[in-house]
């Protein structure tokens, strides 16, 4: 259910995090047109994950590939200029998403991570639908 305030803090998230909003907006309206609620950003889970189905006790994450490491092309750093700051700082965010998503599961949370790159590619709708069992 997208109850007022989680609209309201998703645009604050939209200003914070722009980078990782669109693609996120993007599987939003595709879970949106296929039937499913959910809300947005819930604070008190790990990580704050992007969408959350509190009765199929399942959430997904949609990252963007730079920030959350992932090992494809947008992800690589292009910069040669401060490699090991970039570097270590994804490495730290890796770190940090592989926590929240073990504490997730140890809480009996099922995660799906949804990569930036992933997003035009044929079969996501029926990847999002498998994940949420319909
Ligand atoms: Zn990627």
């Amino acid at each position: 259910m997208l109850t007022p305030p989680d609209s309201v803090r998703s645009r604050n998230m939209a200003a914070i995090k722009a980078k990782d909003t669109k693609p996120e907006w993007l599987v939003r309206r595709m879970l949106h047109a296929a039937g499913f609620r959910y809300r947005l950003h819930v604070k008190d889970l790990p990580g704050r994950p992007d969408l959350v189905f509190p009765s199929r006790r399942k959430v997904i994450f949609v990252n963007g590939c730079f920030w959350h490491g992932h090992d494809c092309a947008r992800g690589r750093p292009k910069a040669k200029t401060n490699a090991k700051f970039w570097s270590d700082k994804i490495a730290g965010n890796r770190a940090r998403d592989a926590r929240n998503a073990a504490a997730l599961k140890k809480a009996g949370w099922r995660v799906l991570t949804i990569w930036q790159c992933q997003l035009n590619k044929a079969g996501l709708t029926a990847r999002l639908a498998k994940f949420l069992d319909r």
